[in-house]
């Protein structure tokens, strides 16, 4: 789809994480002495792909869904980025998401460019013979964008390994051999790596330690968190904060959320809110509100749910000193600057949850060699990369006199754009 500036300066008007991603790219992409040319071309998403397909239901109605598709660069290799399903996806969405991936990808040196996909839908509202079926058509739309040379889907919210293994079979099916390297976040069974579910909030905690190592706080059990999200990312992230001896003392759901300054007991937790399908009323905690948990007593806050949670109205009220960024773009530009002037150190996402395509990419190339890593191994590379990560965008922070976000942000520009400069326009 060819989409005219206006429409896109149209829609920012009304879509907030587009608006977001594209004023965080101005805010870095002018620190930087980049030839205006390549600043206009790296603005665009590259491809815009929109279908709407048909699903059958249990009870034997048909029903139309839309799903999207958005390479945004493919300038460092094939694109990569996860498939959402969520009632809150909307082309814009998709566009911001894919933008996050192409600097997260290029922050991280991954040799990919960045994509997303979305369909509307609530996954709940699905049996698993429904999901199966919405995600095999959705797939077979997807055919001449994605393969293992040209884009990569993965998982992101309201999918997982599942949906990934159909995907895969749904390609492999239609080429007619086993592709395994279509899509990352595979079940282990099917070419999956390990470490992978666990890599995204795993990588969160890295970037944690890292934080506030510098900050010169090394023990542990001196340092409460608080966790929007509950599902792969906040869980995970839980889980390990939990397991190195960290105070996870407030968790939430898309529903509502629970606090206990002593500390929760996440095993517990998971096991409770899996049993209720809700973490309200876990023994020995408080419930409280969604709003509620963002702005309880911590020291750090990790959002793990979607983006645009932490705005004006409730950056002024944050009690934490560090945000650790889980999600994609949880925090909106004029929160950005309150976080800022009151001196909470904000981890952005493209550095904070990079653990994921990291991971991701080990999976891609184990799946392209047929050669399988174990799991210390993952997780020591993982490590490795996102230390390493770290440390160039604190350097750049410092080096510039800027906030994280805006560093992490100028090197990732930087060497796309540096990369578009030798490869040249073409034709
Ligand atoms: P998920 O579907 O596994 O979990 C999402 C969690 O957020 C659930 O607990 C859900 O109840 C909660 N939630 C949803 N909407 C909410 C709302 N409005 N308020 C409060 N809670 C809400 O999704 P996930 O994979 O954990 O992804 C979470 C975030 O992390 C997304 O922004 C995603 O783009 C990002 N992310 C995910 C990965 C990954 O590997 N899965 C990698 C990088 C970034």
């Amino acid at each position: 789809m060819v989409v005219s500036l206006n429409q896109v300066h149209h829609e920012i008007e009304v879509q907030n994480a587009y608006q977001t991603a594209l004023a965080q790219y101005e805010r870095a992409v002018h620190r930087l002495d980049i030839d205006e040319n390549v600043v206009e071309y790296m603005r665009w998403p590259r491809r815009e792909f929109t279908v709407n397909f048909p699903v059958r239901r249990d009870d034997g109605r048909v029903e139309m869904f839309t799903g999207y598709r958005v390479h945004h660069s493919t300038v460092m290799g094939p694109s990569k980025g996860g498939i959402r399903y969520s009632l809150n996806v909307t082309l814009d969405e998709v566009r911001a998401l894919a933008m996050w991936m192409t600097w997260k990808c290029a922050l991280v040196n991954l040799p990919y460019g960045g994509a997303k996909g979305g369909v509307l839908v609530d996954p709940k509202s699905l049996s698993l013979r429904e999901k199966e079926n919405l995600t095999r058509r959705y797939a077979s739309e997807l055919i001449p964008l994605i393969s293992p040379h040209a884009d990569i889907p993965a998982p992101d919210m309201g999918t997982g390994p599942q949906e990934m293994a159909w995907i895969m079979d749904t390609y492999s099916m239609t080429v007619g051999y086993s592709v395994p390297a279509v899509v990352t976040g595979k079940p282990i069974n099917v070419g999956g790596s390990e470490g992978r579910t666990e890599a995204t909030g795993r990588g969160v905690i890295i970037s944690m330690i890292e934080a506030l190592k510098r900050q010169g706080i090394t023990h542990p059990g001196d340092v409460r968190l608080v966790i929007q999200g509950f599902g792969n990312v906040g869980y995970h992230a839980a889980a390990y904060a939990y397991e190195m001896g960290y105070k996870v003392v407030g968790i939430s759901d898309i529903d509502s959320g629970i606090y206990n300054p002593n500390g929760l007991d996440i095993p517990a937790v998971r096991a409770y809110s899996t049993r209720n399908r809700t973490p309200a009323g876990f023994p020995g905690a408080d419930t409280v509100t969604n709003a509620e948990l963002l702005t309880l007593p911590c020291d750090v806050l990790i959002p793990a749910a979607m983006e645009g949670q932490i705005t004006e109205h409730n950056a002024p009220h944050i009690r934490a000193k560090m945000i650790v960024e889980g999600a994609n773009g949880p925090t909106t530009t004029e929160a950005d600057d309150i976080i800022n002037d009151r001196g909470i150190l904000l981890v952005p996402d493209i550095l904070a949850n990079a653990g994921g395509v990291t991971v991701s990419y080990f999976e891609w190339v184990q799946g392209l060699q047929s050669f399988f890593w174990d799991v210390e191994e993952v997780f020591r590379q993982l490590e490795r990369i996102l230390v390493r990560s770290f440390d160039a965008t604190a350097h750049m922070a410092e080096d510039h006199h800027v906030d994280m976000r805006t560093a992490a942000q100028m090197l990732a520009i930087k060497r796309v754009a540096d990369a578009l400069t030798t490869r040249g326009f073409y034709p």
